[in-house]
């Protein structure tokens, strides 16, 4: 019964949860503020966060449907840190942040909401902005609509 548990499985099983992705089922839209799709790499996508942690707050993910970052091969990953790396200069010139976080949250335990489909955050940051979350609690007011950031993060693009 151990090959039931196998790496393999697990891809079984992965695949089969494709259907309900939300990340997949935004790459079978066309792009726009209904997918928040911002750009389309050869292996690897950029998307808008539908519940920003701050205002342009952006994601990488590749096309392929993995959870892990060993899932998926160098080419895929070097273009994942590229893209990563155009988000935040493209964050730079609309918002001038103060900084940036830059992640994963590989796995549940992680604290990963869709651990399914690797994603790297992109968090544009500013002094101050954690007090100004801390204060208005979990309602995450922003000072931008999410249409009106993704036309700016889509235009600088
Ligand atoms: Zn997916």
């Amino acid at each position: 019964m151990k090959h039931l548990w196998s790496p393999w499985r697990m891809r079984y099983i992965n695949e089969f949860k494709k259907d309900g992705c939300v990340f997949c089922a935004a790459l079978q839209q066309e792009d726009g503020s209904e997918n928040l799709i911002v750009a389309r790499g050869e292996r690897a996508f950029v998307i808008m966060n539908a519940y920003p942690y701050t205002s342009g707050h952006l994601m990488v993910l590749p096309y392929q449907h993995a959870p892990d970052l060993s899932d998926l091969d160098s080419e895929t990953r070097a273009e994942m840190f590229e893209l990563v790396t155009k988000a935040s200069q493209v964050l730079r010139e609309i918002y001038s942040p103060e900084g940036f976080n830059i992640g994963i949250n590989m796995g549940e335990a992680a604290g990963a909401g869709i651990e399914e489909h690797i994603h790297i955050h992109v968090v544009p940051r500013w002094m101050g902005d954690t007090n100004f979350m801390t204060a208005v609690g979990q309602t995450r007011v922003l000072p931008e609509a999410l249409e009106e950031t993704f036309r700016r993060v889509k235009d600088a693009w």
